[in-house]
């Protein structure tokens, strides 16, 4: 389950895990059980590599709007160098 940071006025901020489809609604904070916004975007994504931070933005933006897909993207998976059968002298 994704985990998400949400914001109380008054304590600052939490995480909470919950299910992607309840992401964007509101949550009470656990310390004074006040209404707490979600903060959109969670420091602990800052952290992460550009391209990881990118997979997650998409499948966060497709959860709230879903788009269709119309083109296949990226390679196939292809080993650094050719394999070389052992019988082959260099
Ligand atoms: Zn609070």
């Amino acid at each position: 389950m994704p985990v998400y940071v949400f914001a109380c006025h008054e304590c600052g901020s939490f995480e909470l895990a919950r299910p992607m489809a309840e992401a964007s609604s509101r949550a009470s904070c656990p310390t004074c059980q006040r209404e707490a916004r979600r903060v959109f975007t969670p420091p602990r994504l800052a952290r992460l590599a550009p391209p990881m931070r990118r997979a997650l933005d998409t499948e966060e933006a497709s959860a709230h709007e879903p788009r269709v897909v119309t083109e296949k993207r990226g390679r196939p998976l292809r080993p650094h160098q050719e394999q070389v059968p052992p019988w082959v002298l260099h």
